[in-house]
């Protein structure tokens, strides 16, 4: 089948024409095939949020392009806004963009704005609160008056609402405790497998990458610099590890491993440790 998005040869710079010319991206290009889950790492500052914003019409690429079913997204107008809900985007720390005095109403501002009827808008509110554990008792208070987690909680259901085919979020655990951070990632995939939703997660957290997705992009310096499964990836910690990102633990404790000598590659989950180990134990290691 043929992919969902497109991009090609994406380039943006900020402030163009400026002392303050900046290009936070640069000729990048990679395909998303339908019903992905794709995680995007990089440090802070490589362009992982200009990216994102690019995917559904937010920034507008100063060369190449982002295509949507074989379709330039800023082709006219009609199509650049049918991106707008077809892609959507939760932003980083997306709570402070809740404004309705409701719950339900800041749910319900993305349904609207697609033009639904009040009825439909209603079951998507109502769907969307589910899918994030939101109980009917918080639809009716202001969003103000609730935890951070949960703010959080409404700010993602204001987005699955509009029932987007790709769902992008921009570092959607960021600063939450591990319980909130937990059930942020389990609301994530039951919306994926409700609606076979195509999911792209910016994370700084390498565990829940390498657990979750299937994929990872590697931003650096505005570049895409790697594209492959974890697996593929992580083999390559020396050079992630180069570029000022973080690996998992059990990568780290590995790569120290074989510096010492023992004939091991790196591993990066608990899984692929044992059997190493295991592996080990029955040749080199007498213990
Ligand atoms: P990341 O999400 O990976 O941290 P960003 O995409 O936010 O990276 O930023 C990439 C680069 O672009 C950074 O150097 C950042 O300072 C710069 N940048 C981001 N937003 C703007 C903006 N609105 N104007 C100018 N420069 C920006
Ligand atoms: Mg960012």
């Amino acid at each position: 089948m043929a992919p969902i998005l497109q991009i090609k040869n994406l380039s943006h710079l900020y402030s163009a024409g400026t002392p303050f010319e900046h290009k936070a991206l640069d000729q990048v290009s990679f395909s998303v095939e339908r019903g992905e889950f794709i995680g995007i790492i990089g440090h802070t500052g490589s362009g992982k949020s200009t990216l994102m914003q690019h995917m559904n019409g937010l920034l507008k690429p100063t060369s190449g392009s982002v295509e949507l079913d074989g379709v330039d997204i800023w082709k006219d107008k009609k199509t650049t806004r049918q991106a707008r809900f077809r892609v959507g985007l939760v932003f980083q720390y997306p709570e402070y963009q809740l404004f309705e005095e409701t719950v339900y109403k800041d749910i319900a501002f993305g349904p609207k704005n697609m033009g639904l009827k009040a009825e439909e808008i209603d079951r998507r509110v109502r769907e969307a609160a589910g899918f994030v554990g939101l109980t009917e008792e918080q639809l009716k208070v202001s969003p103000f008056d609730l935890s951070g987690g949960q703010k959080r909680r409404v700010a993602i259901a204001g987005v699955i609402a509009m029932e987007p085919e790709v769902l992008i979020l921009d570092e959607p655990t960021a600063g939450l405790d591990p319980v909130g951070r937990e059930g942020i990632l389990e609301n994530i995939q039951a919306y994926r497998k409700a609606k076979n939703a195509t999911i792209m997660m910016v994370s700084h957290s390498m565990s829940d990458v390498a657990r979750l997705t299937e994929r990872l992009l590697v931003m650096n310096n505005s570049r895409l610099a790697m594209d492959g499964t974890p697996d593929e990836v992580f083999r390559r910690a020396e050079e992630l590890v180069h570029m000022g990102l973080d690996i998992p633990d059990v990568t780290r404790v590995f790569l120290r491993l074989k510096k010492m000598g023992l004939p091991v590659e790196p591993v990066y989950s608990i899984q692929q440790a044992v059997d190493a180990l295991k592996k080990l134990k029955g040749g080199n290691v007498h213990a």
